[in-house]
Parts: C-alpha cells; sequence; structure tokens
C-alpha cells in the first residue's frame, strides 16, 4: 500500500473493506474508478447515494424496496394464505428466482444470535406475530439458513407458532450446513421448498 499516495491508499483500502473484495480486487477497481471519464464514477456515487437514501423495509413484509408497501405484498395474485420467513431480501430473491413460491414473505432481517448479542426483539418476529394476527395466513414455511443460528431461529418460531394452531413447516434437508441460500442452485431451493417438514 505504501506504494501509493495516501488518497490512492484511502481508497483501495475502503473498496478491500467491502465484502468479496480482496486486496487485489481492491487495487483493480480503484485503478479502474481512477482512468475512467469522471461521469462514470458520478453516476456509481449517485446510484449509491439514491439507493442509500430511498431504500427501506416494507411496511408488511420488511424486505428492502423503494416503495412503501413491496410489489409482492401488494400483488393480489400472490397467495396471502402462505407465508414463507426468511433472513434477508438476498433469500427472498432467491426463492423468486427459481418462480414456484405464490405466497408472500417475511424477512426477519437477521436470526437468533446469542453469541452476537442478536435476540428474538432484534429482529422482526413481533412483526411476524402481528400480522399473523391480521392476515389469513394459513402455513408458515421456515426458511431460515441451515446454520445453527438458523436452525436456532426456526425452532424459537415454531415453538411459538404453535399454539396458535398454524401450521408450521421448515424446508427440507439438502441445503448444505452453512449453506447461504443466495448461493444455492435453483433445484436445490425447490426441493428444499417442495419437501418441506411439518414441524
Ligand atoms: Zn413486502
Amino acid at each position: 500500500m505504501e506504494y501509493y499516495s495516501e488518497k490512492i491508499s484511502r481508497l483501495i483500502s475502503e473498496l478491500a473493506s467491502l465484502p468479496g473484495i480482496g486486496a487485489k480486487s481492491a487495487q483493480r477497481l480503484a485503478f479502474y474508478m481512477l482512468d475512467c471519464p469522471k461521469d462514470k464514477t458520478e453516476k456509481l456515487i449517485s446510484v449509491i447515494r439514491d439507493a442509500k437514501e430511498n431504500v427501506k423495509y416494507c411496511s408488511k413484509c420488511f424486505c428492502l424496496t423503494d416503495k412503501e408497501i413491496c410489489p409482492i405484498c401488494s400483488n393480489p395474485n400472490r397467495d396471502a394464505k402462505i407465508l414463507m420467513v426468511v433472513e434477508s431480501t438476498k433469500d427472498m430473491a432467491a426463492y423468486e428466482r427459481i418462480g414456484k413460491f405464490n405466497g408472500r414473505y417475511h424477512v426477519l432481517n437477521g436470526v437468533i444470535s446469542p453469541m452476537l448479542g442478536i435476540g428474538p426483539s432484534d429482529i422482526k418476529i413481533k412483526e411476524l406475530l402481528l400480522r399473523l394476527q391480521q392476515e389469513p395466513v394459513e402455513e408458515v414455511v421456515i426458511a431460515t439458513n441451515s446454520s445453527v443460528e438458523g436452525e436456532a431461529t426456526a425452532m424459537y418460531i415454531s415453538k411459538l407458532l404453535k399454539p396458535a394452531g398454524i401450521k408450521v413447516s421448515r424446508i427440507a434437508n439438502g441445503i448444505p450446513v452453512g449453506g447461504d441460500l443466495e448461493y444455492i442452485d435453483e433445484v436445490t431451493l425447490l426441493r428444499a421448498l417442495e419437501g418441506r417438514i411439518i414441524l
């Protein structure tokens, strides 16, 4: 890093702090940005700023969206009787990509993790319970990841929901332990959904 002047080093080190970007990629991106026409970097800066300022949680499912209510929640053709609980907007997108799930989603925006000090009240579980009182949901499919935290969160939610008499299911195994839903191929995702187990 010391080969470069301070401003270049800072740009490289900021880029390297992004997920999935190693030192070499950071260097490549930094020099690309410095070499390319100014309007291209201005556009990138303004797209990032626009997304940061205007993307918020859907007021129903808590996915990230730039609408008050996201396109899935506001689509009258989606089945309101089945609700899939996922960890993140990225996981929701993974299921949307296979195009076989016609229900709605509830995005927890995290998982319970005592190690990281994340408890049930830090993710959108209260909001899930409230939705279940207001919407005609008959089945909740818990599609958290198969990590230790994802499994613990699934157990916690299923225990909460069972007394309410709502059918609760868990997506089937087949998803590698610790595997992130967003990186799983579509066939495996579809099998996990179709083979879901009633808890
Ligand atoms: Zn929504």
